[in-house]
C-alpha cells in the first residue's frame, strides 16, 4: 500500500485541543462523513514547517463530546481518508506518582484500558485481531521524546497511561490501586483512539501533559476541572510549539520497518481501508 496517495491531503494528524490552530499555515477545513458518521468537528488542514498536517479538535471546537461520548472511530477513520498516516495525540492526564508534578510532559510506552462503554474496534466480522503489546509507534515516539529534550522539556520517555471512562475522575482507591500496580498516568481519551490508529495501521503517539495529581496522592477534595484547565492553558503555547518541532523532525515518510505500517500484515480485513 504506498504511504500516500496522491489525493492525500495530509501525512501526518494531530488530535488535539483547541489550542491547535493557530500553527496552521494556509489552512483549510475539510468536511468529511465516514461509516462512522462525522468526526468530532471539521478537520483544518495546513502547513507546518513544510508538512501537510491535519488537525482534529478531539472533544469538538466547543468542547461538546464528554470523553466517552467522542466519535473515536469516525476521528481515526477520516484522519486516515485524508492520508494521514502518523498521528501525534496531545492529552491531559493525571500524575499517579508525586515524581511527576503538574507541567511534566510524559510520552508513556504503555497503556491500560479501564474504559468500558466504548466501542474499540472496527472489526465487527471476522477474525482480525492487532497486535497491542506495544500500543504505540515507536519511532514517533523517540522523535517526540529528542524533539522535547532538543526543546527544553525533561521528558518521561516511557510509563503506563491508565485510560478510565470517565467523565469523573478516579475515587482514591482506584487512583492507588492504579499507583500500586506501576501504573504513572492516568487520562479519559487516550482509549481507544490508539487501538482503532493501529486497526488502520496508523501510527499513534500521546504526548502525556501532566495537569495534576490524581486522587490518591493528593490531600483533600482531589483535582478539579478548574485545575486541570488552568495548567493545561498554562502550558499549551509551548505544547503547540513542540508539536510543529515534532512534525519537523519526522522523516518525509515511515521507515520500512515500522511496525504501525504491518500491523495488519496477514490480516483479512472485512472493509477496504480508506
Ligand atoms: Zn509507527
Amino acid at each position: 500500500m504506498p504511504e500516500s496517495a496522491s489525493t492525500a491531503r495530509a501525512s501526518i494528524g494531530v488530535v488535539g485541543g483547541s489550542g491547535f490552530y493557530e500553527f496552521l499555515e494556509n489552512a483549510e477545513e475539510i468536511k468529511i462523513d465516514t461509516p462512522y458518521g462525522p468526526p468530532s468537528d471539521p478537520i483544518t488542514v495546513g502547513e507546518v514547517a513544510g508538512r501537510q498536517v491535519a488537525f482534529l479538535p478531539r472533544h469538538g471546537r466547543d468542547h461538546r463530546f464528554p470523553p466517552h461520548k467522542i466519535p473515536y472511530r469516525a476521528n481515526m477513520w477520516a484522519l486516515r481518508a485524508l492520508g494521514v498516516r502518523r498521528v501525534i495525540a496531545p492529552t491531559a492526564v493525571g500524575s499517579l506518582t508525586a515524581d511527576y508534578g503538574p507541567g511534566t510532559l510524559a510520552i508513556p510506552d504503555q497503556l491500560v484500558d479501564r474504559t468500558r462503554n466504548r466501542v474499540q474496534t472496527y472489526y465487527d466480522e471476522g477474525a482480525c485481531h492487532v497486535p497491542f503489546a506495544d500500543p504505540y509507534c515507536p519511532f514517533v515516539r523517540a522523535t517526540a521524546i529528542e524533539s522535547a529534550r532538543n526543546a527544553g522539556w525533561a521528558p518521561v520517555d516511557d510509563g503506563t497511561l491508565v485510560v478510565i471512562e470517565g467523565p469523573r475522575f478516579s475515587s482514591r482507591a482506584e487512583s492507588l490501586w492504579f499507583a500500586a500496580q506501576g501504573w504513572t498516568l492516568v487520562g479519559m481519551t487516550g482509549h481507544p483512539e490508539a487501538v482503532l490508529a493501529r486497526e488502520l495501521a496508523l501510527c499513534y503517539a500521546p504526548l502525556a501533559l501532566v495537569t495534576d495529581l490524581d486522587a490518591g496522592l493528593e490531600e483533600g477534595e482531589g483535582v478539579t476541572q478548574a485545575e486541570v484547565f488552568e495548567v493545561f492553558a498554562a502550558n499549551i503555547a509551548r505544547l503547540r510549539d513542540l508539536v510543529a518541532q515534532i512534525i519537523a523532525a519526522l522523516p518525509a515518510a515511515r521507515e520500512d520497518d515500522d511496525p504501525c505500517a504491518h500491523a495488519l500484515d496477514g490480516i483479512n480485513l472485512p472493509f477496504d481501508l480508506p
